[in-house]
């Protein structure tokens, strides 16, 4: 079936509408009208080829995977949706489903590596996968993750992959009360991690580059805010957190957070920049320190996560915009102008030009 999207064309060229093909679905898919779909910063990292590295984009891209729509359709041997359902589609949709890391549930670390929601081999198409900048989606029920109808669906979106990604490692690394915790770069990831560290019981620390994210910071959930360019505030918390989540989009100093652990901290990259970053092994060193990374999360982790926010009253702070005004949330995303993320109400997609 065609179904109405977003697509980028190329590296240089703008979002515009575009015409895509889902399939039909089959006997274990669901097919999803797309109502929500949040802006990730990955989105323009891969529109706009800055990963080609890592990740070449294939065009047309259509990103967007922070996906919260209504089950329009069940295959026959559907369990988990009926029609009628709110149901979510995050960054994958689909893994081997066979390897040791896709059977304990961390589906993202796939050793054939995960399919993601948009930019991956489709295994049914033989393209490349599209994404939730869409109508619609059709997606494998084992990816897709239910929502209560009570919740807030454009606000819920971004949980699927700025709340999942955030949580995922402040769970792993067991942040709790007691625990020391910072969160760099106050975005879409950033305020999810603040208000995470927080529900869990961590003293947490927000370091912002923005002056005038101070305030919200405190409003969100940090108890401290320190302006990382203040370098008597960056020096005064020297050698003391166990545990700094850094959800920066752009190249920085990672020496000068790594200087701020504590004797087996850890500093966890969260944040993909496009350009390698400089680390110093004396910022390793003195005392025995973490470097490390983490990528989204499971499925099941990713139902766990949702349980939790419906728990703890906990969505996203979202600007709804429609998708005509993609291109302009990319360029404010750019100057860290977000409060605290972008979502597209897909409504628009039908009735604007
Ligand atoms: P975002 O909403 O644009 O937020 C990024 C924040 O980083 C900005 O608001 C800003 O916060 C800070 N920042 C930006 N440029 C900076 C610079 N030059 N120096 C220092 N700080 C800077 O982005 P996002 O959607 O949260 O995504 C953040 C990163 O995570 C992206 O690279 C994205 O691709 C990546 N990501 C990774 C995963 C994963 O699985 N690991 C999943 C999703 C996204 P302040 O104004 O507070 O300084
Ligand atoms: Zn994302």
């Amino acid at each position: 079936m065609t179904t109405k999207a977003y697509a980028a064309q190329s590296a240089t060229t703008p979002l515009a509408p575009a015409t895509i093909t889902r399939r039909e679905p089959l006997p274990t898919d669901v097919q999803i009208e797309i109502l929500y779909c949040g802006v990730c910063h990955s989105d323009l990292h891969q529109a706009r080829d800055e990963w080609n590295q890592f990740v070449p984009t294939q065009y047309p891209c259509v990103p967007g995977h922070e996906i919260v729509g209504r089950v329009t359709r069940v295959g026959d041997k559907v369990g988990k949706f009926k029609a009628g359902d709110f149901a979510a589609v995050g960054c994958m949709v689909d893994s081997c489903r066979a390897c040791p890391n896709c059977a304990q549930g961390l589906e993202q670390y796939c050793h054939q590596f995960p399919t993601f929601t948009y930019n991956s081999a489709d295994k049914h198409s033989g393209s490349h996968t599209l994404g939730g900048y869409s109508e619609q989606i059709v997606v494998d029920e084992s990816f897709a993750v239910k929502v209560s109808d009570k919740a807030n669906l454009a606000a819920t979106a971004p949980l699927l992959c700025a709340g999942i990604t955030t949580y995922s490692p402040l769970r792993h690394w067991k942040v709790g009360p007691g625990k020391k915790v910072g969160i760099v770069g106050l975005g879409g990831l950033g305020h999810m991690g603040v208000k995470f560290a927080n529900a869990m019981g961590a003293h947490v620390v927000l370091f912002t580059t923005s002056p005038g994210k101070v305030a919200d910071g405190k409003r969100l959930g940090a108890h401290e805010v320190v302006v990382s360019t203040d370098e008597a505030a960056m020096a005064a918390h020297r050698g003391s957190f166990d545990f700094i989540l850094d959800c920066v989009s752009a190249q920085h100093d990672l020496n000068s957070y790594l200087g701020l652990l504590k004797l087996d901290g850890t500093h966890c990259l969260v944040g993909a920049p496009e350009k390698p970053m400089p680390v110093a092994a004396f910022s390793l060193l003195m005392p025995r320190k973490n470097l490390a990374g983490s990528g989204i999360g499971g499925i099941a982790e990713t139902q766990e996560m949702l349980d939790f926010c419906a728990r703890h009253g906990i969505s996203s702070d979202i600007e709804l915009i429609p998708i005509q005004k993609v291109n302009e949330a990319y360029d404010r995303l750019l100057k860290g102008d977000v409060r605290y993320r972008f979502v597209i109400d897909m409504a628009s997609l039908k009735t604007g030009n």
